[in-house]
Formats: C-alpha cells, sequence, structure tokens
C-alpha cells in the first residue's frame, strides 16, 4: 500500500517550511551563519524532538527558524523540501512563510521572499512540484503587528496567495485578527487560518464567520460542537488535519483514538497533511500511511482524500482537473 500511497499524485495544504527543516540542516545553517545551538550533534537535536504540547514544540521550532539569516538560508531549506515532495508523491504544496519569526534578527521580506522564491522556480524545474506561499501570522503577536506585516509584504503580493494564521492558539482567539483579514480579502487574497488544534470549537466558528476563511487549518476540535460539524458538512469547507502532528503534540493519546476517519465517513472535507514533518515523524504519506494504519480507510478513500487535497487547493480550476484524472486513474 505504501508505494501506492507514495505515487499517489498529493497535494500538501498544510506545511510550515521551517517545519521541514531536517536536523542535519538545522545544524548546517547554524554553523554557516555562527549561531550556538545548545545541540551538538544531529541525534542530540533528533532527542529535543519530545514535545507535552504545543508550546513545548514552538519553543524548539522557533530556535531552529532563527538559524536563518540570509537569502541562500531560506533558498536550501525551500528546495530540499521541495526535493522530498518529489520523493513522496508531493506534486503541489502550499507552505506557510512566519515573516515575523525574523523581525527581531532584523531580516526583511525581501531577504526571505528572494531565496524562497528562488527555490519555489528551481523546484518547479527540477522537481515538477509547484508551491504558493502563505503569509503566516503569528497570533501571540499584536494584531497591530500583523497588519503591519501585511502592508510591508504589499509589494510582494504576485508571490504570495493568501494569508494564515499560526503559532499557539490559546489563548489569540481569530476574532483579534478580523481586520487583518478584512484587509486581506479586499486586497485579493485567500484566507486560511490554524483553528480547532488546541483552541474550542468556538475558535472555528470564529475562523469562519469573522474571518471568512477559504479552508480550517486543523479543525479537529469541531467534533464538540455538532452544529458546526453539521455547517462543515453543508459547506464543504476544507479542514487541514495534520494526524501525526494531532499525536505528537497530544491532541489525540494516539492515532486510535484521532477523529478522523468519523470526520471524513461523516461527510466533512478532510484532506491530509504533515504540518512540520521534520519535528512531528512523517511527510504526507507517513500520515496517510499512519492514518490508514489505525483507522478501516478503504483505497478509495484513500483517493478520495487526495482529491480532496488537489480540490481544497488554491490551484487553478484546469490543472485541479488534470490532477484529478490523474489521481482517478491512479492504480
Ligand atoms: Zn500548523
Amino acid at each position: 500500500m505504501n508505494t501506492f500511497i507514495q505515487s499517489l499524485p498529493k497535494a500538501e495544504l498544510h506545511s510550515h517550511i521551517e517545519g521541514t527543516m531536517e536536523p542535519e540542516l538545522i545544524l548546517k545553517l547554524a554553523d554557516r551563519n555562527k549561531i550556538k545551538l545548545p545541540y551538538s550533534d544531529e541525534d542530540a537535536l533528533r532527542r529535543a524532538y519530545q514535545f507535552q504540547d504545543l508550546q513545548s514544540f514552538l519553543n524548539l521550532y522557533f530556535m531552529c527558524a532563527n538559524t536563518l539569516r540570509k537569502p541562500e538560508d531560506f533558498y536550501d531549506m525551500t528546495l530540499e523540501y521541495l526535493k522530498r515532495c518529489q520523493q513522496d508523491g508531493v506534486i503541489h504544496t502550499e507552505i506557510f512563510v512566519e515573516f515575523q519569526s525574523y523581525r527581531e534578527n532584523n531580516i526583511v521580506i525581501e531577504v526571505i521572499l528572494e531565496g524562497i522564491s528562488a527555490a519555489i522556480k528551481q523546484g518547479a524545474k527540477e522537481y515538477g512540484v509547484t508551491c504558493y506561499i502563505i503569509l503566516c501570522f503569528l497570533r501571540h503577536r499584536p494584531a497591530m503587528e500583523a497588519m503591519q506585516t501585511l502592508d510591508h509584504a504589499a509589494p510582494y503580493f504576485d508571490q504570495i496567495v493568501g494569508v494564515g494564521l499560526a503559532a499557539a492558539e490559546r489563548p489569540y482567539p481569530p476574532h483579534l485578527f478580523k481586520d487583518v483579514y478584512d484587509k486581506a480579502h479586499s486586497l485579493g487574497l485567500k484566507r486560511v487560518a490554524h483553528a480547532g488544534e488546541e483552541g474550542p470549537a468556538d475558535y472555528v466558528w470564529q475562523a469562519l464567520e469573522l474571518l471568512g476563511v477559504d479552508r480550517i487549518d486543523h479543525g479537529v476540535r469541531c467534533a464538540e460542537d455538532p452544529k458546526l460539524v453539521q455547517r462543515l458538512i453543508e459547506t464543504q469547507t476544507p479542514l487541514t488535519v495534520c494526524p501525526l502532528s494531532n499525536v505528537k503534540l497530544r491532541v489525540f493519546p494516539d492515532m486510535a483514538s484521532h477523529n478522523v476517519y468519523k470526520l471524513f465517513k461523516a461527510g466533512v472535507n478532510v484532506t491530509i497533511n504533515a504540518d512540520d514533518p521534520s519535528f512531528f515523524g512523517g511527510y504526507v504519506t507517513d500520515n496517510y500511511q499512519a492514518i490508514m494504519d489505525a483507522h478501516p480507510f478503504t483505497k478509495a478513500d484513500i483517493i478520495q482524500l487526495a482529491k480532496n487535497g488537489i480540490q481544497a487547493s488554491f490551484l487553478p480550476p484546469m490543472q485541479k482537473t488534470a490532477w484529478i484524472r490523474k489521481i482517478e486513474a491512479h492504480r
């Protein structure tokens, strides 16, 4: 089955680019930029990937992101990821880039995008993987700062497909960011937001009603509110579910307890994604495999999940149709 999943054309809609950095790259960049990390080698760094919750993960995540300084660092990170996408059968990915993470080091958007956009061009050529950028706001920082970031990014909107909202979910409800989402919408950007990962179902409602999102990132805690589940089914708003991440960060105690199968069978528009693959123990294929091992998904279900991913992407309709035909023909 693994070869079947691996070679199935898939989209990745929930991927924090910094979360794709493998220990080897993190240490290489720390060395290149003369940044001291409290880990002597790859094994020591990998041993630190044991998390109690979202916050304990974020602490390590921001420390690793701090090793990125120059365009070539962002280039190396993105191109390595796109190479792994190709190996993983991911033909299209939409990455979160958190520009605010780099403010303290005075790294401007231009520097970040110079590296990432060059890697995206190269990745399309070399690996045949398309990649869109989502400007992701940090919700534990003030909404005013998110607004400034949106303004600073304005000259680069040709390289950015939409906006997102991530990092520590509680106690930063989506409504705090209504103005910035309204502005993003008026500028023609797509909108997504993390909600219902560690935050309650009410945060999912807020993301839908106040932020007007096209997709919900995670959203698994929608199950706590039957009316919300009904609404998600009726509107077919996609959820970018990240199963291995949810288990690693203890949103669910184990994969057997994960509600991905129940939501999918109820008719929720579920897509399967990796979140921060290098930290959470698996890329997209691994996530498909993990849910199949723990739940009675059939081959037809897996095909449907892959189709959902393409359909929920921001690819142009013609490209979606072409990929969906390929998925349906996949054996
Ligand atoms: Zn995420």
